[in-house]
């Protein structure tokens, strides 16, 4: 086996084993495979042992590689990065789904931006924190965003997705999100992805009613130079 196939293998047992101990069906929980500065070869790499679903956070390194490896048709392409409006055009020719909407500008430039009658999941982006900027919206603004997102007839509100702060116990920070993820469901009630869990927390995000993992260097190994 190689290493890649060892590490994606044992990263799908932690969460069988993190799901059962939550009491949940293993087989509910969507594990994207995050691949940002990794080669498309990566990508190639990983479909072949079965990966469907992957992410990635810049844009342009999106476009790049699902040009790449474009003859592969059954990927799943998901956005998680912060987005600017201006490039909302190419992310939504790019991606499946963008789990990181957390203002009314986004949506509308993602909505205005189909070119055809395809539908693109979408997710709130919650802000954990308590700073401005760090990517998200407010839990109590969450609402307002979901209702906006709604009326765009062109994206399908999923659910939420979040990043654990770096200085809080994710636990207490998942049960923000999953308190923000049910408000949302009480007004859409097939909005019901939470997208949450990384490396080094995705047991608690289970826990804590994760239904998308997205995990990055526990399977890709460390990520390359940035440069
Ligand atoms: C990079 C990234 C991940 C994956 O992080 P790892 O710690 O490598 O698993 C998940 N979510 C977002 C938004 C990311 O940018």
């Amino acid at each position: 086996m190689s290493d890649l196939a060892a590490r994606l293998s044992a990263i799908d047992d932690r969460i069988a084993d993190a799901a059962r101990l939550a009491g949940r069906d293993p087989g509910e929980i969507t594990r994207i495979v995050v691949t940002k500065f990794h080669p498309a070869s990566l990508v190639r790499e990983l479909h072949a042992l079965g990966v469907r679903e992957v992410g990635e956070n810049r844009q342009q390194e999106l476009t790049a590689k699902t040009a790449e490896v474009s003859d592969l048709d059954d990927l799943r392409w998901h956005f998680i990065g912060q987005a600017q409006t201006n490039k909302a055009s190419a992310i939504r020719r790019a991606a499946d789904a963008v789990h990181s909407v957390d203002r009314d500008r986004l949506a509308d430039a993602l909505h205005r931006a189909a070119d055809d009658d395809s539908i693109l999941d979408v997710l709130v982006q919650v802000n954990l924190t308590d700073e401005e900027g760090r990517g998200g919206v407010q839990p109590e603004a969450a609402e307002g965003l979901a209702e906006h997102i709604l009326s765009l007839p062109s994206l399908r509100l999923r659910g939420v997705m979040a990043v654990a702060p770096l200085d809080e116990d994710p636990a207490s920070a998942f049960a923000r999100l999953r308190a923000t993820a049910d408000a949302i469901r009480a007004i859409e009630p097939s909005a019901t992805w939470i997208s949450a869990g990384m490396t080094g927390d995705f047991a608690e995000a289970i826990q804590a009613g994760a239904t998308h993992l997205r995990i990055g260097s526990a399977i890709t190994g460390p990520r390359p130079d940035r440069g």
